[in-house]
């Protein structure tokens, strides 16, 4: 494995498609920008999206990048409603830790809004009003985790994972620091200190997801993968690297249960954060400062090992695509593949045929489509065979991702 990590250095390949995604990550900055900066806001097309979804801090921001994705897709500015007012993570609003979605444009003036309905009845309307995406009718096929057909081919050239990408832009856009989340970020920057040497991020999803949404797990199943990343790491690089950790999670028992069984490894922690992700009264800024940090701070880190089940790991999963380029393979699920809630189907495409050795596995043919489930990480996955529409296991090596490459704008007027 080492070997093989070795390989993009030698020749220069990774470097060069670093280089070439940051183009890339530039040119969809500017498209959102200029999307969100309509030369003449009263005539442009508008998108409405409520900011307050019932959900977490994650959930909230995914329904929020859901909208920005919407927006994109229709050439529609987004207008965020509740952007500077109340919001269920502060009080302050959106901008007590963002920059507002839009420097010149940020309410629907005299229009009224229409609630969506389909592509066809909406695209007349200059404002479109959008639901949640668990409540959307006719969702357009441009939905997650589709990739635009007019960046594909170099996506698909330069990334091992392309919707996380794209989803990460528009999850970034949306993060910009406020001045004073700025100034927290930096803080805590300082205090993992990066240029210090790699380190793995991890992410402990416990608290109130346990036995509801998801399985618990002892600390020891994610320092497993630790331990691996930095042996293959140390092998790579030739020499014993020190073991780093940033730990983010809403039980802070866990930053010392690591650190009392892991005393071979630095476990660093943006210690108050555990603990005000736990406070009933929602609207201090603080628990809204720590969790934005957790996640911007997990996403430097140069692997991840958490759940994919919680949407603040995969929100740093995607933000780490916009950081580092193709960091498709640096992360270690301990349960789900990547998803995006209310995603399309995600498909996969037979390339070897497969006869099954026990009543669990599903028959594979050259061809067949199988919708994805999961993954039991030890090589094989769960989905249902399209074809004979039957569910259960099969090797994961023997099917191709079935990409989803979809029309989006090509915001001709845009240029790096
Ligand atoms: P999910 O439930 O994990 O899928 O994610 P949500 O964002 O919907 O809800 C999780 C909530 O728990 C967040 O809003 C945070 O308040 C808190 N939380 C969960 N994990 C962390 C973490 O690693 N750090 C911090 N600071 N808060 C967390």
């Amino acid at each position: 494995m080492a070997d093989e990590l070795r390989l993009a250095d030698v020749d220069g390949s990774g470097f060069r498609r670093e280089i070439q995604l940051k183009n890339l990550s530039n040119l969809m900055q500017k498209r959102l920008i200029s999307l969100q900066n309509p030369r003449h806001c009263a005539s442009a097309r508008k998108l409405q999206c409520y900011i307050n979804k019932s959900c977490g801090f994650g959930c909230q921001l995914h329904h929020v990048a859901y909208c920005l994705i919407f927006a994109y897709a229709t050439e529609r500015t987004l207008i965020l409603e509740g952007n500077g007012q109340t919001w269920d993570y502060s009080r302050k609003g959106w901008t007590a830790a963002f920059l507002p979605v839009s420097d010149t444009c940020l309410d629907n003036g005299t229009e009224e809004a229409k609630f969506w309905n389909s592509l066809e009845e909406s695209k007349n309307h200059p404002v479109i009003s959008l639901p949640v995406i668990d409540e959307l009718r006719n969702g357009p096929s441009f939905l997650p985790q589709s990739i635009p057909k007019d960046l594909a081919a170099d996506l698909l050239r330069l990334h091992g994972y392309p919707p996380a990408w794209f989803v990460g832009h528009f999850v970034d856009y949306l993060m910009r620091s406020s001045p004073q989340m700025k100034k927290m970020l930096s803080i805590a920057e300082n205090k993992v200190n990066f240029a210090k040497g790699p380190i793995v991020g991890l992410q402990v999803r416990r608290t109130d997801k346990i036995g509801s949404e998801a399985a618990f797990h002892d600390v020891e199943e994610y320092m497993v993968w630790a331990d691996h990343w930095f042996a293959v790491q140390s092998l790579k690089q030739g020499k014993q690297l020190r073991k780093r950790v940033f730990v983010a999670t809403d039980e802070p028992a866990v930053i010392t249960e690591i650190k009392e069984r892991y005393k071979e490894y630095d476990v660093i922690a943006n210690s108050n954060s555990a603990i005000l992700a736990n406070l009933q009264d929602r609207y201090t800024e603080s628990s809204l400062f720590g969790v934005v940090a957790d996640i911007r701070l997990l996403s430097n880190c140069n692997y991840l090992v958490c759940t994919f089940s919680s949407q603040i790991c995969r929100l740093a999963y995607e933000l780490m695509q916009v950081r580092r380029g193709d960091a498709a393979a640096s992360f270690h699920s301990l349960d789900d593949i990547y998803y995006f809630g209310g995603q399309q189907a995600r498909e996969q495409e037979a390339i070897l045929s497969h006869s099954p050795i026990n009543e669990d596995e599903i028959e594979l043919q050259v061809g067949d489509i199988i919708v994805i489930a999961g993954n039991h990480w030890n090589g094989m996955s769960k989905g249902r065979n399209k074809r004979t529409n039957r569910e259960g296991l099969y090797p994961s090596y023997k099917v191709k991702e079935n990409w989803r490459i979809e029309k989006f704008p090509s915001y001709p007027n845009v240029k790096i």
